[in-house]
């Protein structure tokens, strides 16, 4: 679906050039579980950022579905794009408003579904005003890992065909993060998922795992049971 070829990056100040990414390659396939790893400062949030088109490779290619991605529309194509970030911001509103943000377009039943596939309707029906619950200032009344669910949720319910994740379980406890990846697992299959994560049981889960290092990508080899080390 997405094809990076060969990407270069650098950022430029007056004084300084970093040369972020240098010479990486990397695919995301059509529905699968893909997940990218590495240090802080090996370049996973460029690559994201080139990914939904904010940035330009300075060289290299990026293609979707075979197509440059500078000859894509690139406003169609964040709208198939659902982003989770590390920290979600959460309205003082209802459940319902947090996921649709006040779309007006979205129905209560797409709410449903995508708090449904986010793992976090049975939460929700045990609230006792269920979607209309008000979940406090920052979502304050709700978990972490509720929040993060709902973020999820928001993410997923206009249907994304490409659901990426940016840290977006590292602040999560064991239990809220493992019911996540789960929920991942679930996913995958129905959407293309790119994890960016730190973390072991989140690389453990993907289909495929890149690990950056200064720049580049490697497949890392999951087939056995200790191939990958950080
Ligand atoms: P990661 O997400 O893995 O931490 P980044 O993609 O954020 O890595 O950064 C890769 C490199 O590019 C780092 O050395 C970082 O300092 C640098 N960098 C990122 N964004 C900018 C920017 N806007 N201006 C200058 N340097 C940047």
């Amino acid at each position: 679906m997405l094809v990076m070829k060969d990407l270069c990056k650098i950022y430029r100040t007056d004084t300084v050039e970093t040369h972020a990414l240098r010479g990486l390659s990397l695919t995301v396939d059509e529905g699968e579980f893909l997940s990218v790893t590495g240090p802080s400062g090996s370049g996973k949030t460029t690559v994201v950022d080139l990914a939904i088109g904010l940035l330009r490779p300075d060289k290299g290619t990026i293609t979707l579905d075979g197509k440059p991605l500078q000859e894509v529309d690139i406003q169609a194509w964040r709208k198939m794009i659902g982003y989770v970030p590390q920290d979600t911001i959460l309205l003082h509103d209802t459940i319902m408003r947090n996921v649709t943000l006040g779309d007006p377009t979205l129905q209560k039943a797409d709410v449903e579904w995508a708090l449904q596939a986010a793992g976090a309707l049975d939460f929700v029906a045990t609230m006792p005003d269920g979607l209309e619950t008000v979940v406090g200032e920052r979502g304050g009344k709700l978990s972490g890992g509720q929040r993060q669910r709902v973020a999820i949720a928001r993410a997923l319910v206009n249907k994304p065909r490409l659901l990426i994740l940016d840290e977006a379980t590292s602040a999560l406890d064991h239990e809220s993060e493992d019911a996540i990846r789960r929920t991942l697992e679930d996913l995958s299959g129905r959407l293309s998922i790119l994890a960016i994560s730190h973390n072991r049981a989140m690389v453990h889960a993907a289909s495929r795992v890149y690990d950056l290092q200064a720049g580049t990508a490697k497949l890392v080899d999951t087939s056995g049971s200790t191939s990958f080390s950080k």
